[in-house]
């Protein structure tokens, strides 16, 4: 019967009992954790209390969820100590944690039990409104807690060779979001300098902005089309700051010293990531096989290095999606093994000025991925602390990505504790 099961059924040791065995671990990172690992649902007495008025709902994501459908719920939770949790609409038989509303507050439930208070996150203000093209603001760029998030294009070459990651559902997803949300396939730069420039008007709120995308392996060398694009959105941002550089972090293919240099120079850009997601060259070559066969993954890393010459020490990273290194059925076998690898290609990373989060790896339906299951628990608080000791050992900072610009990274979430 076991084969029947689906995912998240499996005999798991209880949260409490999995962090007893971490007591230096803070408790809402760990159930942030949790909860990423399983996702949500929420009851019919939730659903009625959310206030499209007042609370931020799902907005254009450049990944879709775990349930596979678009539905106006929130965008995230909020736990009592500001940290917040990215998470997806989970259906019910896959064992996800419950959001309720009790007593005039939305609670957590693990199991029916109720193990802590969440709110949702605030509104922007400019969500409602309209470009002077007539596009809702809101599909163009998204919010974090203090960031905003330009998606600008959703479609990633890297699929058109059927070598897309095995673990991404962009081009299934986008495709989703054209049909059923109105969300343009590749954003024109007036009508984003028009959101940002209404965005931030709102008093205390954006410290940051993303920029992220696809891979565009198009051009006289690779992603020189891609740098094209994100040189024309930048320029375009940068005339709303009156300094030369302005907080902001890209999320891009592997550039070559080149094109990192042209970002450099002609924008005000001033972070840099470029995601390995995987840290060990051989499930990278079958986890990635387009970025395997167009750059490699000792180029990769070797272009994040150079990165560092360019942008400098703590202003260049690379993301993980956590968990995925033990993906069945060429990843590692044992979660010490996946961990061992993982860290030491941190470290090494971590030595040479390059900074290195993840995110928790969420099966989804729109993927190649998406009938396996995320490690343990246990897997995920060792992966977070690991990695924040390493930007402790290397005096590495992760303001770009941090709890208040991101909050999508539970080793982040350390960061601010340490
Ligand atoms: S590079 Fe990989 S993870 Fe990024 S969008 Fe393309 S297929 Fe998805």
């Amino acid at each position: 019967m076991v084969a029947l099961l689906k995912p998240h059924f499996r005999a798991e040791a209880p949260f409490d009992e999995v962090l007893a065995a971490h007591p230096a671990f803070p408790r809402l990172i760990a159930r942030k954790i949790d909860v990423q690992r399983r996702g949500v649902h929420y009851t019919p007495a939730a659903e009625a209390a959310i206030d499209p008025a007042i609370h931020q709902l799902r907005s254009p994501y450049i990944f879709g969820s775990r349930d596979g459908a678009i539905k106006p719920l929130p965008e995230s939770l909020l736990l009592r100590d500001g940290t917040t949790i990215l998470v997806d609409p989970t259906p019910l038989e896959q064992d996800p944690y419950v959001v309720d509303h009790r007593d005039g507050r939305f609670v957590l439930l693990d199991g029916g039990v109720e193990v802590e208070t969440v709110d949702l996150w605030p509104k922007p203000a400019y969500y409602d409104k309209l470009t002077s093209s007539g596009i809702k603001m809101s599909l163009l760029v998204s919010a974090r807690p203090q960031r905003l998030n330009v998606f600008q294009s959703s479609y990633c070459y890297f699929w058109a060779d059927k070598a897309g990651c095995r673990f991404c559902d962009i081009v299934t997803h986008t495709k989703q979001q054209r049909e059923e949300m109105g969300v343009p396939t590749r954003l024109r730069p007036e009508d984003v300098r028009e959101t940002i420039a209404e965005a931030i008007k709102e008093p205390g709120r954006f410290t940051n902005l993303c920029l992220t995308a696809g891979s565009v392996t198009k051009g006289a060398e690779i992603f020189d089309q891609e740098v094209e694009f994100y040189i024309e959105l930048l320029q375009s941002i940068g005339s709303l700051f009156k300094t030369r550089r302005f907080p902001s972090q890209l999320i891009g293919s592997a550039f070559n010293e080149r094109q990192l240099r042209r970002l450099h120079e002609e924008t005000g850009l001033s972070s840099y990531t470029t995601d390995l997601e995987v840290l060990n060259e051989a499930v990278f070559n079958w986890v990635c096989p387009g970025k395997a066969r167009q750059v490699g993954y000792r180029e990769w890393k070797e272009r994040l290095v150079r990165a560092v010459g360019i942008f400098g020490r703590g202003n260049v990273g690379t993301g993980l999606v956590g968990g995925v290194e033990l993906a069945r059925p060429h990843g590692f076998k044992t979660e010490a093994d996946a961990l061992a690898a993982t860290l030491a290609e941190a470290d090494w990373l971590g030595e040479r000025g390059v900074t290195t989060v993840y995110i928790v790896w969420v099966p989804r339906p729109g993927s190649e991925f998406h009938d396996q299951q995320a490690p343990s628990l246990d897997y995920y608080l060792r992966l977070a602390q690991g990695l924040q000791d390493i930007r402790a050992r290397h005096g590495l900072t992760v303001d770009f990505d941090d709890y208040r610009r991101c909050g999508n990274h539970p080793d982040s979430d350390l960061a601010r504790l340490q």
